[in-house]
């Protein structure tokens, strides 16, 4: 066990190169343990959407689309992102929410191919699978879609198979799938494969390319902090680009929009997978909340995490096990992503309580409690003082008091 003591986290937050980022995040005093569902606003964020809304829009009006470029925001926000996946240049491009990235790249990915079954993780994020059924319905075609056990992911792709499709960080538990193995394994049988990075994208280091991953999406209001409802991304591998066809057509995907011709041309390059006017204040937003990653190795973001992680489990585990407290994240720093998931059958109403407390964390149904470990912000002393609060919390039984009893409808 390490020592639990407050001058052992203080000297590892002393020697910590991250912890002068915390600085541009103005948290004050509230412990953030919720960056994995909404991260804070880095100071270039709010100074960008201040500049964006008084110079660019008010002064500039219609003549920003060529003042300031708006146009190829997507690619230019795609291109940041990119260093961070481990794509190349032009591969990625930014718009639309993830869901509906994710409905453009299967349906594109399914209309390539004779093959009409898709192979995803039972347990996967519920959009991700209700964007799988919609599809089955419209393709015209009979598309089965194998919902599969974690572990079982690998030996149910087949000759039959068109595309895997997995997250690859789960939402609740924090499991990380090993990206290269099951890229291997989907290739291997002829499938294609598409990667929701929704929770690893700012966390965990990325490299899809040198994986030969085929397709990802991902979502920039989590770790990479830009926003409530920030546009997502799509990442589609250059050698793919002439190939996949979008099936959401819209002007912004056409080779040239502004000949408002009434056929369709799709673009040849990764803009074909944009559909309508690009998100400007929002995607400035995700672009200057970027700029908070230039310079920073994400092979150190990545050993804090799991160094913050490992610790708190041990913590929790040790201060909150004997009220009924279990890990429900594996122990194993290669099978976890950058959030730690306690379970207990009275979650819900603790984390309310440590909310309350402005400790903020949050919950998911049925009994789990989660809490995020953003290297760029939190402190390793934060976790005594969380772990501190929750055995408080849990000692004083709030569930028997009717103070927590309406549940908020987001958290
Ligand atoms: C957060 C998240 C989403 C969000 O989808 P939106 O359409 O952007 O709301 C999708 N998939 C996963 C795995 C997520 O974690």
């Amino acid at each position: 066990m390490t020592t639990i003591t407050k001058a052992f986290f203080e000297s590892l937050d002393a020697a910590d190169p991250l912890a002068p980022l915390r600085g541009q995040f103005d948290l004050g005093d509230t412990l953030y343990f919720n960056g994995n569902s909404l991260g804070p606003p880095p100071r270039s964020a709010r100074d960008r959407l201040r500049q964006v809304v008084e110079s660019q829009w008010r002064a500039g009006l219609a003549r920003g689309w060529d003042m300031h470029d708006w146009l190829h925001l997507p690619e230019r926000v795609g291109d940041r992102i990119a260093r961070l996946i481990g794509a190349a240049p032009g591969e990625v491009v930014a718009g639309d929410s993830t869901s509906v990235c994710l409905f453009k790249l299967a349906a594109a990915a399914l209309q390539s191919t004779e093959r009409a079954q898709v192979v995803t993780d039972e347990a996967n994020f519920p959009t991700d699978l209700y964007v799988l059924s919609g599809l089955r319905e419209i393709t015209g075609r009979r598309i089965e879609v194998l919902r599969r056990p974690v572990d079982r992911i690998a030996a149910s792709v087949s000759g039959q198979t068109a595309l895997v499709t997995l997250t690859h960080v789960n939402f609740k538990t924090s499991r990380m799938h090993d990206m290269p193995a099951l890229t291997a394994a989907a290739h291997d049988h002829g499938a294609l494969i598409l990667w929701d990075l929704s929770h690893s994208v700012g966390a965990v280091p990325l490299a899809l390319n040198a994986c030969g991953a085929d397709l990802a999406v991902g979502c920039t209001y989590k770790f990479l902090n830009g926003g409530p409802g920030a546009p997502a991304f799509s990442f589609v591998a250059q050698r793919h680009h002439q190939r996949l066809l979008p099936m959401l057509r819209g002007w912004m995907g056409h080779a040239s929009p502004f000949q408002f011709s009434g056929e369709y041309t799709s673009a040849s390059d990764s803009r074909r997978y944009a559909v309508g006017t690009p998100e400007v204040l929002a995607l400035s937003s995700v672009d200057a909340s970027l700029e908070v990653f230039d310079g920073i190795d994400m092979t150190v973001v990545r050993e804090k995490s799991v160094r913050m992680s490992g610790l708190l489990m041990e913590l929790i585990e040790h201060e909150c096990g004997e009220f009924g407290m279990e890990i429900a994240t594996p122990t194993d720093p290669a099978q976890r992503g950058s959030h730690v998931a306690v379970r207990h059958p009275e979650a819900c109403t603790i984390m309310q309580a440590l909310i309350a407390e402005n400790i903020i964390g949050d919950f998911r149904t049925p009994d789990l409690m989660r809490f995020a470990i953003a290297p760029l912000y939190l402190r390793y002393a934060d976790l005594l003082e969380l772990v501190a609060a929750l055995r408080k919390t849990v000692e004083t039984r709030p569930w028997e008091s009717d103070v927590f009893r309406r549940r908020a409808t987001v958290t």
